[in-house]
């Protein structure tokens, strides 16, 4: 019996493999265009500073529209992008496009609109300089690195033999900061955050979901911002649905949030008509 069973799964289990395998390599081809083919388009989700209600800072979040297969989600092809070293083409792009963008919204948002772009531990590791094209990038806008966020994930901080620590220095003495994405999911150990000068934590979604009084993700999320407050760093909520979910957090002290509650990813023009709108 237990060999009809593996002999099921193994037939059930090989085409879904193929099938996958050969998704991935029309998707790594189909990457290859999208840049030059203007596939690829920035939203912006807006961080609010809980206890004022305010917002003068969002994430950028890249979207693949396809030309058959509709939107596909950073979350399917950011890996293949990684794979394939992609991402670190596609990387400047968003980077050179979310600045460009700030600098518009600086003028006619907020003077101090910050804006927080995610950057790839393949982009640190493969291209060592990457910061440096960053900061031109900065400097022919005339943008003061003030207005940027680097957003990286607790695996990068594990790589002690790259250069990741100097390319973080170079970011922080351009004035920019740095956000611990994720936080709580990755390979967490605290002495990161003694090695690495971090700004910002953002207490992953996975804890948010359920949160409710006396539960353990309530514990967790108080703990995080006592020991992140302590350490002089920020701390930033993601994936608030509910308003019960940000009274809980604003009364433990959390600084921002991020979540469907305030706003979902936008469009740069949707996300203008919300602060037309005065909906924020
Ligand atoms: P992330 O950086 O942690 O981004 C937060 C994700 O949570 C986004 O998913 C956002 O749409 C989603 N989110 C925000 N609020 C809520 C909420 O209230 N509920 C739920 N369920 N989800 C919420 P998205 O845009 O699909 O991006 C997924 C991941 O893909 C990102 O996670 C990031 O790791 C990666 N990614 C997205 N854009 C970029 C990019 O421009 N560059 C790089 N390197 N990675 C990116
Ligand atoms: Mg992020
Ligand atoms: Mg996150
Ligand atoms: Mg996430």
């Amino acid at each position: 019996a237990a060999k009809r069973q593996g002999r099921n799964q193994y037939c059930f289990f090989i085409p879904t493999m193929q099938e996958s395998a050969q998704t991935r390599l029309r998707l790594s081809n189909d990457l290859r265009q999208a840049l030059a083919g203007q596939q690829f388009y920035l939203c912006y989700q807006p961080i609010v500073e809980l206890a004022t209600n305010t917002v003068h800072k969002a994430e950028a979040l890249i979207r693949w529209q396809h030309p058959t297969r509709g939107l596909i989600s950073p979350a399917d092809f950011i890996p293949i992008a990684e794979e394939t070293g992609l991402i670190c083409s596609i990387g400047n792009w968003i980077f050179q496009e979310a600045a460009e963008q700030t600098c518009r919204w600086r003028q006619s948002i907020h003077e101090k609109f910050q804006i927080s772009i995610n950057k790839s531990p393949v982009q640190f590791r493969n291209e060592r300089d990457s910061h440096r094209d960053w900061l031109n990038r900065l400097e022919a806008l005339s943008l003061s690195g003030q207005s940027v966020v680097i957003e990286i994930t607790e695996g990068l901080l594990l790589d002690a033999n790259s250069s990741v620590a100097e390319q973080l220095l170079s970011f922080r003495d351009a004035g920019i900061q740095v956000s611990l994405d994720d936080f709580g999911t990755g390979y967490s150990s605290l002495s990161y955050l003694k090695k690495f000068d971090i700004d910002y934590l953002k207490i992953d979604q996975s804890f948010v979901r359920n949160l409710a009084i006396g539960s353990d993700d309530m514990a967790l999320c108080e703990a995080i911002i006592v020991m992140a407050h302590k350490l002089g760093i920020k701390v930033i909520a993601e994936g608030i649905e509910t308003s019960s979910q940000r009274d809980l957090l604003t009364a433990a002290g959390c600084d921002f949030g991020q979540g469907y509650l305030f706003a979902k990813p936008l469009p740069a023009q949707e996300f203008e008509k919300l602060f037309a709108d005065c909906k924020l």
